[in-house]
């Protein structure tokens, strides 16, 4: 089973790289991209930046203490992706492992020595997961040795003692070998590090405990709070320790503080993290759109664990979080010619970026950039694209659900469909049955979906004239099942309705008050502003008139959208604060909105998501 994640137990399973194949389509195409371009793109920036040279032990050293990462990450990219390149890779990183299974670049001869930054853990965790994705993709090889030892030192040095990593992944990392080989110590030695986080395991700093989640035990937060991929990973790994534990105190923990973070900590597009300093969330409704950070691998941590929840629940809404994210959080990190990314996600950019030839330094740019200092957003990418098909679908008891609607072939137990959509720029899906089967096939019907509609068309009836043709019926949100049996040629067709629609904040959020955005099925609209078209700083949007279509979708379908706006200075002067009603005023004019993964593809430009409204 070709799955990043495979709990033993859980409401629902996954269905792997094995059973699900991405056909051309919005994410098929990502994918395809993915598997040509960017694992090569992010190889060719760890070769020239002397990542890799670091493990044919090339002087002085390069890159920060956790670049090793970054090659695991790209690792298991080409592990998911069956990509030609690996086993040369492989090759290079193991000849850095020492006789006892250590293995880190930057601190070999100083091992050990500081827990609180060093993230040798944390880069075994990586290590880890691309060993696991070569296990269950192609079986065991040099890769997968080289991960098992790596582990089996883990366990050896700290299976005893109250030692931990200042940054998560490790614990989700082994549970996963755990999963792939029996072995219970790695379940174990992942357990104990959960448990000795908040007790706490790590030294104070100035950003306090609260950075790595060590300020109390995870069984007692409230919610995710620190540097938001750490908590994730923390809560993923979490996630899988209770679900091989059958410990439901420890679950129930973290679907209330996931309950909390997505009712008070999470940004429109399902980016998390609000704080530059320090990576993290910030406090409940503290959502400043130019402010906010949502780092692209803190989306992708955050699919990471909804998948999980999901798994172990059944739950749709978890779903539901993954798809927001998916659509416009993982779409826009990445460029669409697949070689330039963004690390920091904001809701509004103010100033046009300078465009970048080479690294950049920061983790802020305002344009998507080829490489970075710290490029962990990049592989991590490369790594969820490379993976993708495992999370489109899964499998129940007594048949199939696809919780992604996108063009796919599916493949379990006797029951094979595929999937054709121009989803999410039309609402149409078919789902077509393509052998004679049993079982029910489920689809999740969106949250925003309100009033969708659902046919089954047994090939039998597709040539009856009316009225004798398929039944039309209304379906809510959630799960919307057809029961077999089947015939090769049945469809499925689910109707989603894809009218624009403004959304409004919750009042609590100051930064937001007054303002609005627009949503068209799973996706979030942003104005952008390139070259010499009129600024969004001084700008009113009008919500009383609906939100129209221009004429014409652009290519590939894509689907821009218009809203009645002024723009121009209302001000009054040299102060801004007045007495009510002494700003405001402008031109009329159309607002063009464009979903926000595409922002920033047409070279410099300021943008914003949230539109003033008053
Ligand atoms: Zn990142």
């Amino acid at each position: 089973m070709a799955n990043p994640v495979l709990p033993s137990s859980g409401v629902l399973s996954p269905l792997g790289l094995d059973s699900v194949r991405l056909l051309p389509g919005f994410w098929g195409d990502r994918a395809a991209l993915n598997r040509e371009v960017t694992i090569a793109h992010c190889q060719e920036w760890e070769e020239r930046e002397g990542w890799i040279g670091n493990f044919r032990g090339e002087r002085p050293r390069r890159g920060r203490e956790f670049s090793d990462s970054e090659i695991y990450k790209l690792l298991e990219a080409m592990a998911w992706a069956d990509h030609p390149g690996l086993p040369a890779l492989a090759q290079t990183v193991a000849q850095a492992q020492e006789g006892d299974g250590y293995l880190n670049t930057r601190w070999s001869g100083s091992r050990y020595t500081d827990f609180e930054w060093g993230h040798e853990l944390y880069c075994y965790g990586h290590l880890i997961q691309a060993g696991v994705a070569r296990l269950r993709m192609h079986g065991e090889d040099q890769l997968t040795r080289v991960a098992v030892r790596a582990a089996d030192h883990v366990c050896r040095r700290f299976m005893e003692g109250t030692e931990t990593c200042g940054h998560p992944v490790i614990e989700m990392a082994l549970v996963e070998l755990y999963r792939v080989t029996g072995a219970e110590r790695y379940l174990e030695m992942a357990r104990r590090f959960v448990e000795r986080r908040g007790l706490p395991a790590l030294a104070d700093i100035p950003f306090g405990r609260a950075y790595y989640q060590d300020d109390q035990p995870v069984r007692q937060a409230q919610v995710f709070r620190g540097h938001v991929v750490r908590a994730l990973y923390l809560a993923s790994g979490v996630v899988d320790v209770a679900v091989e534990t059958g410990d439901q105190e420890l679950l129930k923990a973290v679907e209330f503080q996931w309950e909390r973070t997505v009712a008070r900590r999470t940004h429109l597009t399902g980016g998390m993290g609000s704080r530059h300093a320090d990576e993290s969330y910030g406090e409940d409704w503290e959502l400043p759109p130019d402010r906010a950070y949502n780092e692209t691998c803190a989306s992708i941590a955050s699919i990471m664990l909804a998948h999980r929840l999901l798994l172990a629940t059944g739950d749709v809404r978890y779903a539901d979080l993954a798809e927001r994210t998916l659509y416009n959080m993982l779409a826009t990190g990445v460029a669409l010619d697949g070689r330039s990314f963004f690390y920091a996600n904001p809701l509004q950019v103010r100033v046009p970026a300078v465009p970048l030839e080479g690294v950049n330094h920061a983790a802020e740019g305002g344009l998507r950039s080829p490489w970075f200092d710290v490029s962990c957003c990049p592989n991590n990418i490369a790594r969820t694209l490379a993976s993708l098909p495992a999370y489109v679908a899964g499998a129940a008891r007594d048949g199939i659900v696809i919780h992604h609607l996108t063009p796919s072939e599916i493949r379990h137990d006797g029951l094979a469909v595929r999937v054709e959509t121009g989803y999410p720029w039309t609402g149409s899906v078919s789902v077509r049955v393509l052998e004679d089967g049993q079982g029910r096939i489920g689809l999740r019907v969106p949250a925003w979906a309100t009033d969708a509609t659902l046919a089954h068309v047994p090939v039998s009836s597709q040539d009856a004239p009316l009225p004798d043709g398929p039944v039309v019926r209304p379906v809510n949100p959630g799960y919307a099942y057809v029961e077999g049996p089947w015939r090769a040629g049945d469809e499925i067709r689910l109707e989603l309705p894809m009218r624009p629609r403004w959304t409004f904040p919750d009042r609590r959020i100051d930064a937001l008050r007054g303002s609005a955005a627009v949503e068209r099925g799973p996706l979030v609209y942003c104005a952008e502003s390139v070259a010499d078209e009129p600024p969004l700083g001084d700008l009113t949007a009008r919500v009383d008139p609906p939100v129209e279509h221009p004429a014409g979708d652009g290519a590939d379908g894509v689907v821009e959208l218009e809203v009645a706006a002024s723009i121009g200075s209302g001000g009054n002067g040299g102060w801004p604060y007045g007495p009510a009603g002494a700003h405001g005023g402008g031109a009329d004019v159309r607002l063009r909105l464009v979903p926000y993964h595409r922002w920033g593809n047409r070279g410099p430009a300021t943008m914003r998501v949230w539109l003033p409204t008053i």
